[in-house]
């Protein structure tokens, strides 16, 4: 089951192949994050260089999932017109504790009218869309304690 209706573009890894083991790992249900092996820092999104000690080797490391909700928005705009008679959901700007704190952005599960609350803990939640081609998981965001 998809959170938001069906129609919307499907996200690909990047053609030079930099996200590729991001997307690979969704598929596994595993949530990866780039990080420096020189220096260990952790970086968000993909890039080829390491924004702290300038290094070109990055690789690829397995987070738990877990995170805190560092920013939210509702939009209630279709912007997209498979969104046209959707009504507004929840996106998150997702903090990793576990990855430098580095932020994710996401759909939050549950109720789109739900109060959503700064510092909230969430997991995230694989989406596979499994007869898409090529088949992609789609990475959402749960409240880890609902009320
Ligand atoms: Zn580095």
């Amino acid at each position: 089951m998809s959170y938001l209706p069906k129609g919307l573009p499907a996200p690909v890894p990047e053609n030079d192949g930099l996200d590729q083991p991001y997307w690979e790992g969704t598929r596994r249900g595993e949530l990866l994050v780039q990080r420096c092996n020189k220096c260990g820092t952790f970086q968000w999104g993909p890039e080829w260089i390491c924004h702290k000690c300038l290094g070109f080797d990055l690789g690829w490391h397995k987070v738990s999932g877990r995170g805190r909700i560092y920013s939210w928005e509702r939009p209630w705009h279709p912007v997209h017109p498979a969104l046209k008679d959707h009504g507004p959901y929840v996106v998150v700007l997702v903090e990793l504790p576990d990855a430098g704190n580095v932020r994710m952005l996401g759909n939050l599960l549950g109720d789109p009218r739900q109060e959503v609350k700064i510092g909230a803990e969430v997991e995230a939640v694989f989406e596979p869309h499994d007869d898409a081609k090529p088949p992609f998981t789609l990475v959402q965001w749960k409240l880890a304690f609902p009320r």
